[in-house]
């Protein structure tokens, strides 16, 4: 197989904006890609930064409704109305000129990443402007208009993969992902989010395991709000790991909104960028062990975009290219002048938070009485059994 690494970027992704004031600013992909650059990630032997053309709608209609994709696209013309049943006009998700083609872009960069991680012409993938999460068959949604995930895995069994593995850290359960394989067994969905109970979109209870036929293939962890870097991690270990050993899948797609960070404006978890980055290497390693090294690593969530966004993805791009970054470094002098220049306020100077990011592996033992424990035991209590799984023991 080869070494060579994918990752997607082109100035044109940039046109998925839904103006200003709103949350998800296309500035966040740009820092990401000026620093993962600075840092020089994006040149070296085996690696290729690759542009993204918009997928036409026959690849779209392999996920979302005709009548959907013909509503984005009439919103998407000058002056074009929304249609808040289909959630287009809405505040999450405004309509602008050009939506279809943006969104449809995002997906053909997940689209091409994945084909090429399963011809083998790439080892690993990355397209950071995806993880369209919560994107529905036949609506807009959480700022998600077309759901890349869901369509690059489409492509991936239509390509003849038998199982895939589906990984979404982002603060928020994946739940358009979830919701277009609840019925197919050869999608194993897993996320790991701050609790339904008090974000959005209210979905991702361990009890959620998959539709008729399928039982066992969506794996739901729902932590509770202030979740901080000891029991996000600890869930991520006690969950991810075993599931995916026991599916076996032959590609890994994970997504890593980094919106569980701390200094996230709309959410509630307390992770750190240094946790963020052992997740990272968590789900790396594993689609090595289980995957032959097939992963396909998606953005997502994130809405730090000078504190947070930048570096916790410089870090999925440094670990994809196997060139991980010292989390003491400093970031790069020009990449902080220009933050400086163009937004008149300091990054941070490091590419840590200054923590260790350590936890108990949920091997060393439980405590019933721990918040995150008795939520951890929910979900491999629901799910663990229809996986073979020994919620007790595995
Ligand atoms: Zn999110
Ligand atoms: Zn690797």
């Amino acid at each position: 197989m080869s070494a060579d690494v994918q990752v997607v970027w082109s100035p044109a992704l940039l046109g998925y904006d839904f103006g200003d004031g709103h949350p998800m600013a296309p500035l966040r992909l740009d820092l990401t890609m000026r620093l993962a650059d600075a840092l020089g990630l994006l040149d070296g032997p085996g690696m290729r930064v690759v542009g993204a053309e918009p997928v036409t709608d026959a690849v779209l209609e392999t996920v979302h409704e005709a009548a959907y994709v013909a509503a984005v696209r009439a919103a998407s013309e000058p002056g074009g109305a929304g249609d808040a049943l289909r959630g287009l006009g809405t505040a999450d998700d405004p309509v602008f000129p050009g939506m279809h083609e943006a969104a449809a872009r995002v997906v053909g960069g997940s689209v091409d990443v994945a084909m090429a991680v399963w011809s083998g012409e790439a080892e690993h993938g990355v397209n950071l402007t995806g993880g369209m999460h919560h994107a529905m068959p036949g609506a807009a949604s959480g700022f998600c208009v077309y759901n890349d995930a869901a369509v690059a895995i489409r492509a991936l069994l239509a390509a003849g993969a038998e199982r895939v593995a589906y990984v979404d850290v982002d603060a928020h359960h994946g739940d358009g992902v979830q919701a277009v394989f609840w019925d197919d067994p050869r999608v194993l969905t897993v996320s790991v989010h701050e609790s339904g109970h008090t974000l959005f979109p209210g979905t991702g209870h361990p009890r959620e395991t998959g539709g008729p036929g399928a039982e066992g293939s969506a794996v739901n962890v729902a932590l509770p709000a202030r979740t901080s870097d000891a029991g996000w991690l600890r869930a991520i270990d006690a969950v991810v790991p075993p599931v995916l050993r026991a599916f076996r899948p032959q590609v890994v797609v994970s997504q890593h909104g980094c919106d569980a960070h701390v200094e996230d404006p709309i959410t509630n978890l307390d992770v750190s960028i240094d946790a963020g980055r052992r997740a990272v290497e968590m789900v790396h390693a594993l689609a090595h062990e289980v995957a032959d090294g097939r992963w396909v690593a998606l953005g997502g969530g994130g809405y730090a975009v000078v504190d947070v966004v930048p570096r916790a993805w410089a870090h999925v791009i440094a670990e994809a290219v196997h060139r991980p970054v010292d989390p003491g470094l400093r970031l790069p002098e020009a990449w902080q002048a220009e933050v400086v220049a163009r937004y008149g306020r300091r990054a941070p100077a490091r590419m840590t938070d200054g923590v260790d990011a350590e936890f108990r592996p949920w091997s060393a033992g439980y405590d019933p009485a721990d918040d995150v424990d008795r939520a951890v035991r929910a979900t491999r209590a629901a799910v663990f059994p229809l996986l073979g799984l020994d919620p007790e023991l595995d």
